[in-house]
């Protein structure tokens, strides 16, 4: 499977100039077959793909030696990359979602990060530093080892620090093995509640930094637009979103690990947060607690561990009873789950957490007997 391992690298001013000059230049050629696209397709109906494009690359090498600057292979995964958003937004409109953006042109703030496809072409350890042509040999601190093979590396700029992303593949290492099962909801007001009757708070430092985040917004939006204070402002605000950012992946880490190691089976909602977003306080919330990170990062992990993980449709979770199966509406103000039906009486999140391990373990007997049909329109219920 594959694995991720960020390093920070750190390029003297030259280099760090040549990095700037390299993202410029993908950006450009990003923009420029956006461009070429939008005008086949206005003037001619004509939806060019990713081969038609990479086929113009070697003479635009040698008409800009600009462009030649940056490694082949990661001026193709450009256009790759490119490809790859188009396909997104032919997918979305085809499926019938609502304001689906067309791919958009990349201003300088919002393209930051150059992918070499290959390690080896282009990019490479050497001597302890990271090779990086037309950049040098730049210093990386590799604080821990690489596992695997390297398949891909990504150089980020993150408000002007730089950073490599390497993708490896690395063997599954199973844990031993678990039979505990457990259904996970997400908290409104803790970060998530699990059936077990665990209540996972965001740590004190998150919620620190959170609320220095919110500071810095508001300062930005009371700045006066092109001003001086409005760009220092803008600059704070940009810190403490890659602070929050980063306690909260660290977190969800930990969260994660810990799930991983003690449970065999893990069924959580699979939030639609497109949904999400009609419903603005919910939106919040989950945005805040960073769930999407969260059940990224415990996905992979569970691959990892060689655990089952199971997403669950969401809808009525939180309205059904966990005791009894009756529907109990409720409004999101309402904290604590009553049953007027069967009697029983809990937190309203813990209700959920209950209902999402029962939609698991029909799942998972389904997959031990593929001929239950019970259990299969049990997972329905939404
Ligand atoms: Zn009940």
């Amino acid at each position: 499977m594959r694995k991720a391992f960020l390093y920070r690298i750190y390029p003297n001013q030259v280099q760090s100039d040549k990095l700037d000059n390299l993202l410029g230049v993908a950006r450009n050629i990003y923009n420029a077959a956006l461009q070429e696209r939008r005008d086949a397709y206005k003037m001619q109906g004509i939806s060019l793909n990713y081969f038609d494009q990479a086929g113009e690359l070697k003479e635009l090498r040698d008409l800009f030696p600009d462009i030649a600057n940056l490694n082949c292979s990661a001026t193709q995964d450009m256009l790759r990359r490119l490809d790859k958003s188009f396909k997104a937004f032919f997918r979305r409109v085809k499926s019938g979602e609502e304001e689906v953006g067309y791919p958009r042109f990349k201003g300088r703030n919002r393209f930051n990060s150059i992918t070499f496809p290959t390690y080896g072409d282009g990019v490479k350890i050497k001597d302890g530093r990271l090779y990086i042509q037309n950049a040098g040999l730049i210093k990386i601190k590799l604080h821990r080892s690489l596992e695997g093979k390297i398949n891909t590396v990504t150089i980020k700029r993150e408000c002007d620090k730089w950073y490599a992303v390497f993708s490896n593949m690395v063997d599954v290492m199973p844990l031993p093995v678990s039979d505990k099962m457990v259904g996970i909801d997400v908290g409104l007001e803790s970060f998530a509640v699990t059936s077990d009757e665990e209540y996972i708070e965001n740590p004190r430092c998150l919620r620190q930094s959170e609320a220095a985040l919110r500071v810095a917004q508001r300062s930005v939006s009371r700045k006066r637009r092109g001003g001086s204070n409005r760009h220092k402002a803008v600059t704070l605000l940009a810190k403490r979103h890659l602070k929050v950012k980063r306690q909260r992946a660290d977190f969800a880490h930990k969260v994660a690990d810990r799930l991983v190691q003690e449970y065999g089976k893990i069924a959580v909602e699979d939030l639609q947060i497109v949904n999400m977003v009609r419903n603005h306080h919910l939106a919040k919330s989950i945005s805040d607690a960073g769930w999407g990170q969260f059940l990224s990062i415990l996905t992979y992990k569970a691959e990892y561990a060689g655990r089952e993980l199971v997403l669950v449709p969401p809808n009525g979770t939180s309205q059904i009873c966990s005791g009894c199966g009756s529907v109990v509406k409720k409004s999101l103000s309402v904290r604590v789950h009553n049953c007027p039906v069967c009697g029983i009486s809990l937190n309203r999140d813990l209700n959920a957490a209950l209902n999402i391990l029962a939609l698991g373990r029909s799942v998972w007997d389904v997959t031990l007997n593929r001929s239950s049909c019970v259990s299969q329109e049990a997972v329905g219920v939404s």
